[in-house]
């Protein structure tokens, strides 16, 4: 099943085959390698000019098709070479006039993801952002555990500061304004809130 819009349509004249699934599992990936739609809409204009130099019968290199298409839409690349990078298409029988009018936009794919495809961003659940924020209080206490330990033994080896074996213990509290009760942040993250 197809849908009328144009990733729809790009997406069955080029046989793009399991594209709406690559850009509902980027899209929606839970780590830091999540594709934005600007990222997504890169990736379908690759696979469209892939496709095209397929039909043409060129031989590519790997990573040869990313550098063309930055040649062809790169912000960054001289008029000059997108001109010398066409006529190099053009020569070589890829049609880059229908090709480039086949490019998306990052808001055509964000239609096509949420109106056609019913994808949608979960936010994460109140149990991962407890365990996420756990995780990061966690670390900043290791971090400043080992900061002072170091601190204090430099000054202790420069006969600044007379202090024996020692050890550092960090302990946030978070105190309650409302009731006065104070907390571990460990101890107010586990049970959830205040009990006032
Ligand atoms: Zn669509
Ligand atoms: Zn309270």
């Amino acid at each position: 099943m197809t849908c009328g819009c144009k990733v729809g349509r790009i997406s069955q004249r080029y046989e793009l085959a399991d594209l709406d699934g690559e850009l509902v599992r980027y899209w929606t990936d839970r780590t830091d390698q999540r594709y934005s739609t600007r990222d997504l809409a890169e990736h379908v204009n690759q696979r469209v000019l892939e496709a095209a130099l397929d039909d043409a019968g060129l031989q590519y290199k790997d990573g040869e098709v990313e550098n063309t298409y930055r040649l062809l839409t790169g912000e960054d690349v001289s008029s000059g070479t997108q001109v010398q990078t066409r006529k190099e298409l053009e020569r070589d029988s890829v049609p880059v006039e229908d090709v480039e009018s086949d490019f998306v936009s990052h808001q055509t794919v964000y239609n096509h993801l949420t109106n056609c495809l019913e994808a949608s961003l979960e936010s994460p659940s109140d149990e991962e952002r407890l365990e996420r924020s756990r995780d990061k209080l966690g670390a900043l206490r290791n971090r400043t555990a080992v900061v002072t330990e170091d601190t204090i033994a430099q000054l202790a080896r420069n006969d600044v500061l007379d202090v024996g074996e020692f050890d550092v213990l960090v302990n946030v509290t978070v105190s309650c304004k409302d009731c006065r009760q104070q907390y571990t942040v460990r101890d107010l993250l586990e049970q959830g809130g205040c009990d006032c």
